[in-house]
């Protein structure tokens, strides 16, 4: 029996990479290739499970396997992800303790489907009940309608979601689920306007034009063929695999599940239409007799009969363009390069104004109905690090947020400081990118990327993670390949090379007040809500914060919540970057395996402890075990030091007898700095 099994390891690999002898980078990837090949796509590295997408669908998600997770020890069976999802619920349910799932990895690395995984699992075993019922289904059915709006298909990745989210699920004491809410992390709102070649934009225009009934299309005033709109890229428009129209229906259901009433689900229809539509306006110069020519929209427009403007407000707003300056107004008027400048602005605005409301009425159905003490299991999906040929504003915000994370992960997990941590340069000190950007953008005078890039090289100039052509930096000064426009970082998972334009502009998100006054002139309640600063009543509003600084507060607010729960860890990792079944590209996992420290972690773990867990809870749950703590246990502040720790010793061979009995592999319980510890 021994030997079968330890022959059937060598074929598949092991399944803990705590065990790999000899322990090096080669054998490890050997082992995830070996266990790749035969559709074993998990892998723990201690607790932390190592996730390969496999590019096809496996019959390892079915109620069956449910059932045989369900309420086993983590290390029992073979390694599932479903192992994660069950030792954290149980954990949550029978110790209190919150729990976080972090799921990291590169876009198309199998985030979003694992986080699904996660969320079915848990909502399978965790309660019965009509009411119950309703609950799980509502929070599972938020999951087709955010990614309806917030995915597109990108060259990574069909199903690529284009915003962060982290979801709190909220249960009882029983953990029977309440409810839950669900934060959204900066929308990837320009590929609205514009798709790099080959990608798509969000996935719901395709779906509307696709799947709504010739009805519902004639009254949003559309066409079903994609080529009529500006918006929507032609190289890609269908996507092998995707069935837009199914999607359509699927969505709908979903909202209704969620709780959308008809006439909303109508409003939120509209207002797709309506940024299609306004991707349509063009503009003809006019020209005036002081010389300079002023913007007009070409033809009618039915965006505006869709929302209840009138066409002459609309168009004003795009052809002037009113500044306050000392209780005075000045209009100056727009050309037609910025009028179509201050029509992209407007429908970028409009969608991700739409879709950070959807995620508060979504919010609103999902919401736990009572005050009393909830158990938190809170699920983090956010865009995985990014580098692409042309790296922007976005790519920075993303890889930011992936530093931080990665700094926690480091932090928990490795328990090491790093010397000198980037995120410090990145934004945490006033010397700090986002910040030097903030101050930059709200400085007088004539801001530009080329001002901001310049400062960048004055400040940063000595930093070991920046280059940029003109930096002084000794390290890099030899590096006059950097195009002028650009500064380099390196980042933990590589270095990437961004481009300055557009950052000012971006971080500013400005849109112009006579577009947002012009929009709550609508005759349609929807719109009026997503543009409150557009009413008249409310001057003198103060100047919004900009995109990184909200973007920096709600990730510094998420990393303080994750940091009161206990994480659970799923590295995902792509293996090839064809988006297929059976290839593994050696030297891309290596490439990822290297940035996601997993070598290192694996190295910690043999190093190490296991396990952590301060003594009170472990006593509270295992003293009933032992005669020395059971049944005359009189809690911890009744002994001493030396007292505890001899209980606790009794305690620890005690379930270590239980282990060895169940035979794992684990040497229960050292005491360390009055936490117990499984090595
Ligand atoms: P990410 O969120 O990391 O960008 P996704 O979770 O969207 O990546 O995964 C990309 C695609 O890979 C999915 O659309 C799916 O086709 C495939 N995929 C990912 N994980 C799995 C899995 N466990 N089983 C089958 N296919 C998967
Ligand atoms: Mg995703």
């Amino acid at each position: 029996m021994e030997v079968k099994t330890s022959l059937l390891d060598n074929m598949i690999g092991v399944g803990d990479m705590v065990l790999i002898e000899p322990l090096s980078e080669d054998t490890f990837i050997e082992n995830l290739k070996k266990r790749f090949d035969h559709s074993e796509i998990y892998t723990y590295i201690g607790s932390v499970v190592i996730s390969m997408n496999p590019y096809k669908s496996l019959p390892i998600y079915t109620a069956e396997k449910v059932e045989e997770y369900r309420n086993r020890n983590f290390y029992e069976l073979s390694p599932h992800i479903y192992a994660l999802a069950d030792e954290a619920y149980r954990s949550l349910r029978d110790q209190d303790k919150d729990q976080c799932i972090l799921i990291t990895g590169e876009s198309g690395a199998g985030k979003t489907e694992a986080s699904k995984f996660v969320m079915s699992y848990v909502a399978a075993v965790c309660g019965k009940g009509q009411e119950v019922n309703k609950v799980k289904e509502q929070l599972l059915q938020s999951n087709p309608v955010l990614e309806a709006f917030g995915n597109a298909k990108t060259v990574r990745n069909d199903n690529s979601s284009r915003f962060g989210k982290y979801m709190d699920i909220e249960f009882d004491f029983k953990g029977d689920p309440l409810g839950g809410v669900i934060s959204n992390y900066l929308l990837e709102k320009s590929r609205v306007v514009k798709q790099p070649r080959g990608e798509r934009n969000f996935h719901i225009f395709y779906q509307l034009l696709s799947g709504a009934s010739d009805d519902t299309l004639k009254k949003l005033k559309l066409d079903r063929d994609f080529s009529k709109y500006n918006y929507l890229s032609l190289d890609s428009a269908t996507v092998n695999g995707l069935d837009d129209a199914a999607s359509f229906r699927t969505v709908r259901n979903a909202m209704q599940i969620v709780g959308f009433m008809e006439d909303e689900v109508q409003s939120i229809l509209e207002l797709v239409a309506a940024v299609l539509k306004l991707g349509n306006i063009e503009f003809k110069p006019e020209s005036r007799c002081n010389g300079f020519d002023e913007s007009r929209i070409k033809d009618k427009n039915e965006m505006c009969e869709l929302l209840g403007i009138e066409q002459s407000v609309l168009e004003r707003a795009f052809s002037f363009r009113t500044v306050e300056a000392k209780m005075e107004k000045v209009s100056t008027s727009l050309n037609v390069a910025q009028a179509y400048y201050a029509r992209d602005a407007l429908a970028k605005n409009l969608y991700s104004r739409l879709f950070s409301w959807l995620v508060t009425r979504i919010n609103e159905s999902i919401k736990a109905q009572t005050k009393t003490h909830k158990k938190v299991m809170g699920v983090l999906d956010i865009y995985g690090f990014e580098i692409f040929e042309d790296n922007s504003f976005e790519q920075f915000i993303i890889n930011y947020c992936n530093e931080k994370l990665q700094q926690i992960f480091i932090e928990l997990t490795l328990r090491e400081e790093q010397e000198e941590y980037i995120r410090e340069f990145l934004n945490e000190n006033k010397n700090g990118i986002l910040a030097m950007l903030d101050e930059e953008c709200l400085r007088p005078g004539t801001v530009t990327d080329e001002t901001f890039l310049d400062k960048l090289n004055t400040v940063c100039a000595e930093h070991q993670h920046f280059e940029s052509r003109q930096s002084k930096n000794s390290k890099f000064l030899t590096d006059h390949s950097l195009p002028h426009n650009c500064f380099r970082i390196q980042h933990y998972a590589g270095k990437v090379l961004y481009r300055v334009e557009g950052f000012v502009d971006k971080n500013n998100d400005l849109l112009y007040r006579d577009l947002s006054q012009a929009m709550y002139k609508a005759n349609h309640s929807l719109i009026k809500i997503l543009f409150p600063e557009g009413n008249p009543a409310k001057v003198n509003l103060k100047r919004p914060p900009t995109a990184g600084f909200q973007f920096r507060a709600s990730v510094g607010t998420l990393m303080k919540n994750l940091l009161t729960k206990n994480p659970n860890y799923i590295r995902c990792i792509k293996p090839n970057d064809e988006k297929a079944a059976h290839i593994f590209t050696d030297s891309l996992v290596c490439h990822q395996a290297r940035y996601l420290g997993l070598m290192e972690n694996v190295r910690v773990r043999r190093a190490g402890y296991a396990f952590r867990q301060p003594y009170e809870p472990c006593l509270e749950r295992y003293k009933m075990l032992c005669k020395q703590t059971w049944p005359h246990w009189k809690g911890p502040l009744f002994f001493l030091e030396e007292k505890r720790r001899q209980c606790l010793g009794d305690l620890a061979t005690l379930i270590q007898k239980i282990y060895r009995g169940w035979k794992c592999r684990t040497h229960f319980l050292l005491l360390k700095k009055s936490q117990v510890v499984v090595a």
